[in-house]
């Protein structure tokens, strides 16, 4: 039986590439009775028009809905809107929940000053020490294109990030038969119709990249606070140096952690961005 990757869907129909070829099939009757709807990135067993098997998947995505990602390309401008790392500390929570790996990239360098451009410089520095893959780019001068274009070869990759950060001038600037809607005004029509929306993968090398930017829910209600601290890897590293088991690099003596934090090995805005999730994932618990 034919095994495939599904790259589109579309009202009801999947589209499954299948040896470079296409081949538009509908989900077989039976997913509906078991709850299960075959996702965008699903590889898939396929026969005669009908999805018959959705095989185990890596991960998946609620909004939008897809499946198997490898990476997460993380547009953050550097101006218009200004650089918050408290949201992409947020992001980069999320992608190591769920098992994505996250790739930093800060847009729009054409438009930073001196002063904002050696801010951004220093952030950089710090996420490449975790051991992120962090770039600049500007879509203006196709800036580290062809890195860009090399880390998404291969992969499956979605971009996240908020609106207006260029996320899809990136991705028209990478191949401009993408044509993508830029501008924030036509982001936000798009948001108030109630029209089936088409999720789809464009192939980008031999990899794929969603035409939709991913994570537009950032909470945090599926992961526990003792679980937090392995989604920042600077401090999963050191855990085990911590006097005690289970340390949550809080109140605890002899924390690792804290002592990187006050040897400045690790910034202070990232346990302190630590510290609000914790409590927030905590705050949550307490309402059930
Ligand atoms: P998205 O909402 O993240 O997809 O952002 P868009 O790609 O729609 O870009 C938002 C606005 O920023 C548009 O007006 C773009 O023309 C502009 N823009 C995007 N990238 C750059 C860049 O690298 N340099 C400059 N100067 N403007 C950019
Ligand atoms: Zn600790």
């Amino acid at each position: 039986m034919p095994e495939g990757k599904i790259i589109q869907s579309l009202s009801g129909y999947y589209d499954i590439e299948h040896d470079g070829e296409i081949y538009r099939c509908r989900g077989r009757g039976n997913f509906r009775q078991k709850k299960v709807t075959p996702l965008v990135g699903d590889i898939v067993d396929f026969k005669e028009g009908y999805v018959l098997e959705i095989k185990p998947r890596k991960n998946e995505m609620l909004r939008p809905p897809l499946a198997n990602l490898d990476q997460g390309i993380l547009v953050f401008s550097a101006v218009e809107p200004d650089f918050q790392p408290l949201l992409l500390d947020r992001f980069l929570v999320r992608l190591e929940a769920d098992d994505i790996l996250p790739i930093i990239c800060f847009s729009k360098t054409d438009l930073a000053d001196d002063a904002i451009r050696k801010e951004m410089e220093r952030f950089a520095a710090d996420y490449r020490k975790i051991g992120y893959e962090v770039l600049f780019t500007s879509a203006a001068d196709q800036r580290n294109f062809e890195t860009l274009t090399r880390l998404l070869d291969g992969k499956t990759s979605v971009f996240a990030g908020q609106s207006g950060v260029g996320k899809s001038s990136l991705l028209n600037a990478l191949d401009p038969r993408f044509e993508l809607k830029t501008g924030a005004i036509s982001e936000a029509l798009g948001r108030g119709k109630h029209t089936t929306r088409r999720i789809r993968l464009l192939p980008i090398g031999s990899g794929y990249v969603a035409d939709t930017p991913g994570f537009s829910s950032l909470d945090f209600r599926d992961l526990e606070a003792k679980d937090l601290s392995y989604c920042f890897p600077e401090m999963r590293a050191l855990a085990a140096e911590c006097k005690f088991r289970g340390c949550t690099h809080l109140a605890e003596p002899k924390c690792a952690v804290k002592e990187a934090v006050a040897n400045k090995e690790i910034p202070a805005y990232r346990h302190e961005h630590y510290k609000q999730f914790y409590e927030e994932i905590q705050g949550q618990k307490r309402r059930y």
